[in-house]
């Protein structure tokens, strides 16, 4: 039987209504930019697998770390225990963080990372003695599945089954382009003195669409909340690691958030990986006589050591001047290619920050991720073996930087002729 038929019997998949949905593509190995099918046919991966991939697929350093890993030290639990790739990976996170963040938490995954960062921004709260309760986070937002990360994101038809079993978390208008003082206003508005943290995915809201915002009206923000006592939790789940430019986005601003969130790029694309980072001030209202302040969590898989091992070779790679200039350039590129798609007709917005492009369809109704557009345009390009993964009527290309100058121009091209054939639809 083929592996499509037997994963169809066996296995259920994520985002997935199987209700007449094409069976899923084996992919038996990859390397670089590509996914390659059983025969022998290679997909681009422009979604760098949902956002995880930096240097691109089997990355042979990383693939040698984690080797070497596997064979030394798989695993241990990390209460009472530590490991060599633990602490160096530490060291490396705070290293590109400003001296003000002190500690570390390790967990699995995004969903993971932002429940940590929820939970130690409420905990610290009765921890000091001053239980606050309250949550603001933006409309539209996105921070996981896991039901505190689900909670603190936007309610929509993903959500709806769970409505009910959410807690209550005040959402504000995100300050895109044009919104800016509306959303300075609602946050003002929406704090008072129960307000315990604030949660925001800085710069760039993937899930939303691939909206933007600037570093600017976010550091208004920021001070509003440092100026009223209130948390602030950076999500950098997408951001981190170049996507926005910068290593993390947070580098654009001038405010540090109380806590960070890292995952998908932190392996490079390899292993699941999550931590939370917070300033000293956090972690220091946990450490105290009284052991009901502790902070009570953590994963079987807590900093497995195979997974800190990839995560602390893609941080060398990442450090790397060839790295970093490559990276530049994709950025240089992707502004140029933006700057081009402004004019075509068939786009309500193209835009771009850093590594990442997002194209806005016109449509008739309101952009939704149901919107059936999105399956005309996935189909298309994966027939033609390029994985692009629309958000509704949003195309965006989000590339491992392994990327070459021409296979980007070969993706830029096809989306482009894509967007002709659309035109040409529509005046008929
Ligand atoms: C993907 C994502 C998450 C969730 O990460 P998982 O690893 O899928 O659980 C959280 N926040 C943001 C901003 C994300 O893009």
């Amino acid at each position: 039987m083929s592996i499509s038929t037997t994963d169809a019997q066996n296995i259920w998949h994520p985002f997935t209504q199987s209700y007449g949905a094409a069976l899923p593509i084996p992919i038996v190995s990859a390397k670089g930019l590509y996914l390659y099918k059983e025969n022998g046919d290679k997909v681009l991966d422009a979604v760098s697998s949902w956002w995880t991939s930096i240097h691109g697929h089997c990355h042979p350093y990383i693939a040698q770390k984690i080797a070497e890993q596997a064979s030394t030290l798989d695993h241990v639990i990390f209460a009472g225990f530590t490991h060599p790739k633990a602490v160096e990976l530490s060291q490396k996170i705070l290293k590109h963080l400003p001296s003000a963040y002190s500690k570390v938490f390790f967990s699995d995954d995004g969903s993971t990372a932002v429940e940590v960062g929820i939970k130690m921004a409420l905990q610290y709260w009765s921890n000091i003695g001053k239980p606050k309760r309250k949550i603001i986070a933006f409309k539209e937002s996105y921070h996981g599945d896991t039901f505190g990360a689900m909670s603190v994101g936007d309610r929509n038809e993903f959500t709806a089954p769970f409505h009910s079993m959410l807690f209550e978390v005040h959402f504000i208008q995100a300050p895109f382009k044009g919104f800016e003082e509306e959303a300075l206003q609602q946050l003002s508005a929406t704090i008072d003195n129960e307000t315990a943290a604030f949660i925001f995915e800085p710069l760039l809201m993937g899930t939303a669409g691939m909206k933007m915002y600037s570093a600017e009206v976010l550091d208004k923000m920021i001070s509003i909340c440092e100026s009223k006592n209130v948390l602030t939790i950076a999500d950098e789940v997408l951001t981190g690691f170049y996507r926005t430019g910068e290593f993390f986005a947070i580098h654009q601003l001038k405010n540090i958030p109380s806590i960070v969130c890292l995952s998908k790029g932190i392996t490079g694309g390899t292993m699941a990986l999550g931590a939370t980072v917070c300033e000293s001030f956090i972690y220091d209202a946990f450490v105290s006589e009284d052991k009901f302040k502790t902070f009570f969590h953590g994963h079987s898989y807590t900093a497995n050591a195979i997974a800190c091992a990839a995560a602390c070779a893609n941080f060398e790679l990442l450090e790397k001047e060839e790295c970093k200039l490559k990276i530049k350039n994709i950025c240089d590129w992707q502004l140029q290619w933006t700057s081009e798609m402004k004019k075509n007709k068939v786009l309500k917005e193209a835009r771009s920050i850093g590594t990442v492009v997002a194209l806005e369809l016109s449509t008739s109704n309101e952009s939704s991720y149901f919107e059936p557009i999105r399956d005309k345009i996935y189909n298309h390009f994966i027939g033609r073996n390029i994985l692009l993964r629309p958000l509704g009527n949003v195309i965006y290309v989000l590339p491992p930087y392994c990327i070459e100058k021409e296979e980007l121009d070969y993706l830029y091209n096809e989306i482009t002729l894509f967007l002709n054939d659309i035109h040409e639809e529509n005046r008929k």
